[in-house]
């Protein structure tokens, strides 16, 4: 019988049936309610590379986690050990929302990279980074979650139909719109000077799938970390706009990327292969309406086409990968926030990092002609 957490189950760890009827101070409190995580709390310190900007977050307790014990144990970990998200032995649930099988719910990542800390400096609240002449390194906190896409162990986004994956989605929106509108009185603004829209911090949804590209569970999720440290994938949007009088990553994209290189138009959305690939099946779906900044902010169209896009992608890649001789292994990041316009990026595990990759030349094994077309096909075949 396949895995599945029990709806019984689930209801005994919820602690709140959506993530709209929580304050942000019921949130807070909350995380600094479980006890279990306690044992696993960030160093809450972020460096920053002088060279490129880059941000390095430490938590020297996460080697210990049960599941991270050297390759061989993870291995097991992902495919024979029982898992323990059916088994309902996790944090507190923050959101659940019903699918046409099971639930889809979003708790508390006991294993966080950030931290929600007590009493922050004011001067830490006024901007996302400050100057660190001691390089003792500077304050990083706030909220890591966890988005279970499903109950039932072997669905994920690839599986799901297009109904269910838009509630999915519209929870990932939900639990996005309210850290950035509602968490003022503890993060920075997400822009300086402080944007129009008034939001605070900084939003980062990615998904890891396959051990290879870090994902340590083998139960399909999201990961959303909610920090007053500004990503530097996010500032390098937001530079790009600056350079381009304003014009924002994605509008740039729309208008430069060879129409050769679409994958799939969803009228509202459209993946495709960018001209920079780096590695093969690398993909981008791109919201066009640039106006959008958010996930938060999409229509019930733009959802929905989003959506699609995303279940198309790893459904291309899961297929592809395997031919390949490889494990199904990719990232998946959301690119929101000034300067991005609204785009995902999908990054294949389909080679390895070397040292030239290393000194930031990329050495990609195919083209992006011939990865565009074989997308292309293997969207086609189901
Ligand atoms: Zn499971």
């Amino acid at each position: 019988m396949t895995q599945q957490l029990s709806w019984e189950v689930l209801q005994s760890i919820v602690q709140s049936q959506s993530i709209e009827q929580l304050s942000m101070q019921q949130l807070d409190e909350l995380f600094h309610a479980e006890k279990d995580m306690m044992a696993f709390l960030p160093d809450s310190v972020c460096q920053i590379d002088p060279r490129n900007g880059e941000l390095i977050v430490y938590n020297s307790t996460r080697a210990r986690r049960p599941h991270d014990s050297g390759i061989p144990d993870a291995r097991l970990a992902i495919d024979e050990k029982p898992c323990v998200i059916c088994q309902g032995k996790t944090t507190g649930v923050v959101d659940v929302a019903q699918l046409s099988q099971g639930a889809t719910f979003i708790n508390k990542n006991l294993f966080p990279i950030i931290y929600p800390l007590q009493n922050i400096l004011e001067e830490y609240r006024q901007q996302p980074l400050y100057p660190d002449p001691m390089h003792t390194g500077r304050v990083s906190y706030g909220f890591h979650f966890l988005q279970w896409t499903s109950t039932q162990h072997d669905q994920d986004w690839h599986t799901l139909s297009l109904d269910d994956g838009v509630i999915v989605l519209q929870r990932l929106a939900a639990l996005e719109g309210k850290l950035l509108y509602e968490s003022g009185a503890l993060m920075p603004p997400s822009e300086m000077p402080p944007p129009r829209k008034s939001t605070h911090g900084f939003v980062s949804i990615i998904k890891n799938h396959g051990r290879l590209a870090g994902g340590s569970l083998a139960h399909g999720h999201q990961q959303i970390g909610c920090s007053n440290i500004m990503p530097s994938r996010f500032y390098n949007n937001w530079c790009f706009a600056q350079r381009h009088d304003g014009e924002n990553f994605s509008h740039y994209l729309l208008r430069e990327n060879p129409v050769e290189l679409q994958v799939r138009d969803y009228g509202e959305a459209v993946l495709l292969v960018p001209y920079f690939m780096r590695r093969p099946y690398d993909m981008l779906l791109v919201v066009k309406n640039t106006e959008r900044q958010y996930v938060h902010e999409l229509t019930d169209a733009e959802i929905r086409a989003v959506t699609q896009g995303i279940q198309d992608a790893i459904r291309a890649l899961i297929r592809i990968m395997p031919l390949l001789g490889r494990e199904p292994a990719f990232n998946m990041t959301i690119n929101n926030g000034p300067g991005a316009g609204l785009y995902l990026e999908f990054l294949a595990h389909t080679q390895e990092i070397g040292g030239f990759e290393q000194l930031g030349l990329w050495v990609c094994q195919e083209s992006t002609t011939n990865a565009a077309a074989y997308l292309r096909e293997n969207l086609v075949v189901r």
